[in-house]
């Protein structure tokens, strides 16, 4: 495996934080991003597009990590306007994982917490990171005082495979850690077993592995879906299954006449998993969508 490069950080004042999410079924209608770039540099990623709207090459997506320094400030403005009195739920982050290790040292995600706790605004955290049980203390103050669902990002219990495909995340066991410690403290807590990768992740064995462990630890709920690709992210992951193994190349050339996962492989994963899911009680998906039909009326 090629060693990962330094990251370089560009320091950056945005003019603008909030921005609008129009995918129906998503408990959010809003999200913000504290980094752009995101050094964990997962095999799959289908977010280094975004790289091109800085004018950057997508190659430098997990290595030139663009700070947002004004973050907090930014939002605090955009939440004392009127509309944000509805308080309507924001997802951190959309493009980026928010505890990637830049913010072991920038800090930009503690600092929009500390807004969101002043407007006691609705959040959303999606993260592949324990580096979140750092800002426990205003975590449990936003979940006590208005809405918080933490959501980790877990697609493989099996940790030789977490460093193939996840070189820059913390380990599985970390992850579990992040779950147990976030449920014991009264939030909310999902799991995205996703992407599930075809004839390596996704057997009904291994699912049931990774949700009856998640379950365990308290999660309220576990969404999984099998990997789909966007933009380059194609090319990259088969270079990844070229040096994996190259017997699942013609496989994969079958599913992936798209770069969506053929229907009828997705529809039978999605039906164990289902049935697992049920069977170990791991649903309660009311939990991540009752703030947002309340904000419907
Ligand atoms: S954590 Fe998310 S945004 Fe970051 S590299 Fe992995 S998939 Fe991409």
């Amino acid at each position: 495996m090629k060693k990962p490069k330094e990251p370089i950080y560009e320091h950056t004042q945005i003019k603008k934080m909030l921005h609008y999410v129009n995918v129906w079924f998503l408990p959010f209608r809003w999200g913000v991003n504290t980094y752009r770039g995101c050094e964990h540099n997962c095999v799959y990623c289908n977010a280094r597009y975004t790289h091109e709207y800085l004018g950057l090459p997508t190659g430098e997506f997990s290595h030139k990590i663009v700070v947002k320094d004004n973050a907090s400030e930014l939002l605090d403005k955009e939440f004392s306007k009127e509309k944000w009195n509805k308080k309507l739920t924001v997802n951190l982050a959309t493009v980026t994982d928010p505890y990637q290790p830049a913010e072991k040292r920038f800090e930009i995600t503690r600092g929009v917490l500390e807004i969101f706790l002043k407007y006691h605004n609705a959040l959303m955290i999606t993260t592949k990171s324990d580096l979140v049980l750092r800002d426990l203390d205003l975590l449990t103050e936003i979940a006590r005082t208005g809405f918080l669902n933490v959501v980790i990002t877990l697609p493989t219990l099996n940790e030789d495979l977490r460093v193939k495909i996840e070189p820059m995340v913390p380990p599985v066991e970390k992850r579990l850690e992040a779950i147990q410690k976030l449920h014991e403290a009264g939030i909310t807590v999902g799991v995205t077993a996703i992407p599930l990768l075809p004839y390596i992740s996704d057997s009904e064995k291994d699912v049931e592995e990774l949700v009856k462990t998640v379950a365990g630890q308290g999660a309220d709920y576990v969404i999984v879906d099998v990997l789909n690709f966007r933009g380059e992210a194609r090319n990259r992951f088969m270079e990844f299954l070229n040096s994996y193994d190259l017997d699942l190349i013609p496989k994969y050339e079958n599913l992936y006449e798209t770069n969506y996962c053929d229907k009828n492989y997705v529809k039978t994963v999605r039906r164990y998993a289902n049935k697992i899911i049920k069977q170990y009680k791991a649903d309660n998906y009311d939990k991540m969508y009752s703030y947002r039909k309340k904000e419907k009326k």
